[in-house]
């Protein structure tokens, strides 16, 4: 059976061409229409920077996936604008699902017990499924999707993560696809939340690293 190749994913992204490196911050202050950002707050990638990378991810994903039966299969809530943007660029037909997953801890880190709180409706049994996630920051949430979607056999199950936080990584899972590397930072916007709000925001903002004591 044809399988999309498993070494698509690139590094690090360079800023593009009069752009801001995507890792030295600028601050944010300003930058959002009437949103209270946090005190300190950074944009660390700005909405052209992404919009840029997921072109180019969806062109590999596209030549990746020709002439199969993909499903994307989004994680929410923080990927989906990831994922509506991602599909919308790719040159190949895709079915679309989604699945949402809860996990305890505090609101840092999760605490490696995951569980799925909606699943999918799709069968996807010898299918071609791409994951689509917000940031892989533990790696609990995609190990435990990726076990518990591999159960159901599909043709392939891979993962595609617009942040890849490696330096925190606890359970070892590696993203087929990413956007984006980025440092051990508390980031929010573009579907990722501060505190259940700012997800609406269309460029990814970073918090700076809370005192000792004060996480
Ligand atoms: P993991 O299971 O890999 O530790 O984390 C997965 C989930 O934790 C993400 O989907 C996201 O909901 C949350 N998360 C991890 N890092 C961050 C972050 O920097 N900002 C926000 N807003 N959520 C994060
Ligand atoms: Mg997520």
């Amino acid at each position: 059976m044809k399988t999309p190749p498993h070494n698509a994913q690139p590094a690090a992204v360079p800023a593009p061409a009069g752009e801001p490196c995507p890792l030295c911050p600028t601050p944010a202050a300003g930058a959002s229409a009437g949103a209270a950002l946090p005190p300190g707050s950074r944009i660390l990638l700005t909405a052209a920077q992404i919009q840029t990378r997921i072109r180019q991810i969806a062109g590999q994903i596209s030549t990746d996936y020709k002439g199969l039966d993909l499903l994307t299969v989004a994680v929410l809530e923080g990927a989906r604008p990831f994922h509506r943007d991602l599909v919308q660029r790719l040159t190949v037909p895709a079915a679309s699902d989604a699945v949402q997953t809860s996990s305890y801890g505090h609101a840092h880190a999760s605490s490696g017990v995951v569980t799925l709180s909606r699943d999918l409706t799709s069968n996807i049994t010898g299918r071609h499924v791409l994951l689509v996630d917000d940031i892989v920051d533990s790696g609990h949430t995609a190990a435990f999707l990726i076990d518990a979607l591999a159960r159901r056999r599909p043709a392939s199950l891979k993962l595609c993560a617009l942040l890849d936080k490696p330096c925190r990584r606890v359970t070892p899972v590696a993203p087929h696809y990413t956007c984006f590397t980025i440092n051990d930072v508390f980031v929010f916007g573009y579907g990722l939340d501060y505190k259940g709000q700012l997800r609406d925001l269309p460029y990814v903002a970073a918090i700076p690293p809370s005192p000792p004591g004060e996480e």
